[in-house]
């Protein structure tokens, strides 16, 4: 089995057994080949946890992934567009029999190694106006700066909205983000390494844990609440 397809499979599974990460086995990983031709995705209708080496994942060519942000996509109506990119998507994929996230184009931005969830403890942040603010000072000291992502439409406009954060912030910081943070959304936590990723997906949950645990908030956390505004819409 290729090392990259074996590694998304152990972070899928890692952070796909705890249903307050996922919500119900959302969210999705991925990891791109050591020659950085390729990614494999977790592909839609699967949930994390139960990816296997058979089934739950998509290889994807990623400079046809990347090439499908162009004008002509610009110009058709939103409906159509998604479809288009859907197809463009499926394309992209080796098989042809999985269907690759409609997060897949976010992935393409990011490291080697990523992980996006919706949290309940950090959508917990996503879905109040405090949240950014509050976020940026229980991060302050974090190695890489956390970005901040204002709410998108999942799928086209949201992939487009991050391809040119991340732009901005690597001309800014030298290097691309680490933690994002997607308002009314959830986490992506791009890295060098399985361990880096699982380390930071699990740092960021915790810290945000405390932070509500120590706080009146802890009273006030209405699970059905935060699992409507910060929909878990891509398994
Ligand atoms: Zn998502």
């Amino acid at each position: 089995m290729d090392k990259a397809l074996a590694e998304l499979i152990r972070i899928s599974k890692f952070v796909g057994k705890d249903a307050d990460w996922t919500q119900g086995g959302s969210g999705n990983t991925s990891v791109k080949t050591a020659g950085g031709k390729f990614m494999f995705i977790k592909a839609s209708g699967t949930a994390l946890k139960d990816m296997t080496a058979k089934k739950g994942w998509c290889k994807i060519n990623l400079q046809a992934i990347r090439e499908i942000d162009d004008k002509k996509l610009n110009k058709l109506p939103s409906k159509k567009r998604e479809i288009e990119i859907a197809n463009r998507l499926l394309a992209a994929c080796g098989d042809k029999k999985n269907r690759p996230s409609i997060e897949t184009n976010l992935h393409a931005f990011l490291g080697k190694y990523v992980i996006h969830l919706h949290p309940i403890m950090v959508c917990a942040f996503l879905i109040t106006k405090k949240g950014k603010a509050e976020l940026e000072k229980l991060f302050a000291d974090a190695k890489s700066a956390p970005l901040w992502v204002s709410y998108a439409k999942p799928g086209y406009s949201l992939a487009k909205k991050i391809g040119k954060l991340t732009i901005r912030y690597r001309k800014r910081y030298g290097r691309g983000p680490q933690i994002l943070f997607l308002e009314k959304h959830g986490l992506f936590v791009s890295a060098a390494s399985t361990k880096e990723a699982l380390k930071l997906v699990e740092q960021v949950i915790n810290r945000c844990e405390s932070k509500i645990n120590a706080s009146p908030l802890r009273r006030r956390l209405n699970r059905e609440k935060i699992i409507a505004l910060c929909a878990a819409h891509d398994i």
